[in-house]
């Protein structure tokens, strides 16, 4: 089922999402949702906060839904190792139409537990550390807007507001 993607203002994208604690069927469907989700979407990450539902995990495919062994499940993510540094645009589904540069680790290792209730290790490097580091921050309700300058943060948010005023941004 495709949900429709929370965006910036709403509060459930500022909180910390509950951790997750049972890996049972309602969890697998979850997942089959976050997908669907994040594929309609046209994302490469998507956090379950995104989708008005503050738990944590998060689904990342870097491929696009090309290649289904991409396709990975963070479930109580945290990024245990940082290494290099690198300078991107970065977009987010819940900050639509705006893109900015914002300097990541070139490698992040991620443990976390998949969606069966395996804990695993890994070391993502470019656009998949980018994303490791970008859902997690989701789940410690986080956006990337909070790394940009205030002065740029600010531009966003006054063209954000004019957006919702013109009922624009819902
Ligand atoms: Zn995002």
């Amino acid at each position: 089922m495709i949900h429709p993607i929370v965006k910036f203002g709403d509060p459930v994208l500022s909180k910390i999402a509950e951790p997750i604690m049972a890996f049972n069927k309602e969890l697998q469907g979850l997942v089959s949702d976050m997908f669907d989700s994040m594929y309609a979407a046209k994302g490469i990450g998507l956090a379950a906060p995104q989708i008005g539902i503050s738990r944590h995990i998060a689904v990342i495919d870097i491929s696009f839904g090309k290649d289904p062994e991409q396709k990975l499940v963070l479930c109580n993510p945290v990024i245990v190792a940082k290494e290099g540094k690198q300078s991107e645009e970065e977009g987010c589904l819940s900050v639509p139409e705006f893109r900015e540069k914002v300097t990541r680790p070139l490698k992040a290792t991620v443990r976390a537990t998949d969606a069966k209730g395996k804990e695993f290790t890994m070391t993502g490097e470019g656009l998949l550390a980018r994303a490791f580091c970008h859902e997690t921050d989701h789940l410690n309700g986080k956006l990337y807007l909070s790394y940009l300058s205030s002065l740029k943060r600010e531009l966003i948010v006054r063209k954000i507001k004019k957006l919702e005023k013109a009922g624009e941004w819902a």
